[in-house]
C-alpha cells in the first residue's frame, strides 16, 4: 500500500496536479447484478458478483477518458477503490488531461460538469438518476441529526448557494453554476 501511495505521488510530482476527481459508487440495482440473482438472494448475499460487476463497469468508466477522450484525454490516472463496513463499493479517480483539453474556461467546465437538477421535461432520465443517486442530504435544520452535521453545520456546506455562472477558482474547485429555476426536489419528501 505505501509503495502504491509512492507511486501515485510521484506520477502527480511528474505529470502535474489531476484536473477531474471522479467518484463512482456501486449501484446494486444495476441490470447485471439483480438479473444474476436468485429468487431468495439479497446482494450482499453475493459480494463476489458484486465485486465483479462493479470492476467491469469501472474498467469500462476508465475507458471513457483514457481510449474515448471523453471529458479529454487522459495523460495519468490514479484510483483507490474502497469497501467501507456496510457501505458500497466505490473508487475516487484522479485524471490529469493532456494540455490541449484542460479546463481553462468556465465555458468548458460548463460543459461537462453540472451541479444543478436537471429538467424532467428535457431529460427525464437524467433527472431521475440525479434525484435518485446524487442528491445531498436533507441536512442542517431540516435533519440536524444527518452523518453530515458536525457542530451544526454541514461538513460538505451544503445547501450551496445559487449562482448564475461558474466561476475559476485557482488551487481549489471551481464555484460551479446552480441557477435558481423551478425545478425543486427534496430527497425522502
Ligand atoms: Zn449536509
Amino acid at each position: 500500500m505505501r509503495e502504491r501511495c509512492a507511486d501515485a505521488m510521484s506520477i502527480f510530482a511528474k505529470y502535474g496536479a489531476p484536473d477531474l476527481f471522479i467518484t463512482f459508487t456501486a449501484n446494486p440495482k444495476w441490470l447485471e447484478i439483480t438479473e444474476n440473482l436468485r429468487p431468495s438472494e439479497h446482494t450482499t448475499d453475493c459480494p463476489d458478483l458484486f465485486a465483479r460487476v462493479f470492476n467491469l463497469r469501472l474498467e469500462s468508466l476508465m475507458d471513457d477518458p483514457t481510449v474515448h477522450g471523453e471529458l479529454g484525454k487522459s495523460i495519468a490516472q490514479v484510483y483507490t477503490i474502497e469497501f467501507q463496513k456496510r457501505g458500497l463499493p466505490h473508487t475516487h479517480i484522479l485524471i490529469v488531461l493532456r494540455a490541449a483539453d484542460k479546463f481553462s474556461t468556465s465555458e468548458h467546465i460548463d460543459k461537462f460538469v453540472r451541479a444543478d437538477i436537471p429538467s424532467s421535461i428535457e431529460n427525464l432520465r437524467l433527472h431521475e438518476i440525479v434525484t435518485k443517486c446524487l442528491m445531498h442530504g436533507p441536512c442542517g435544520i431540516d435533519n440536524p441529526v444527518a452523518p453530515c452535521i458536525e457542530a451544526g453545520q454541514c461538513k460538505k456546506m451544503f445547501p450551496k448557494e445559487f449562482r448564475t455562472e461558474t466561476t475559476m477558482n485557482v488551487s481549489v474547485y471551481p464555484l460551479y453554476r446552480r441557477c435558481p429555476s423551478d425545478t425543486t426536489f427534496v430527497r425522502g419528501r
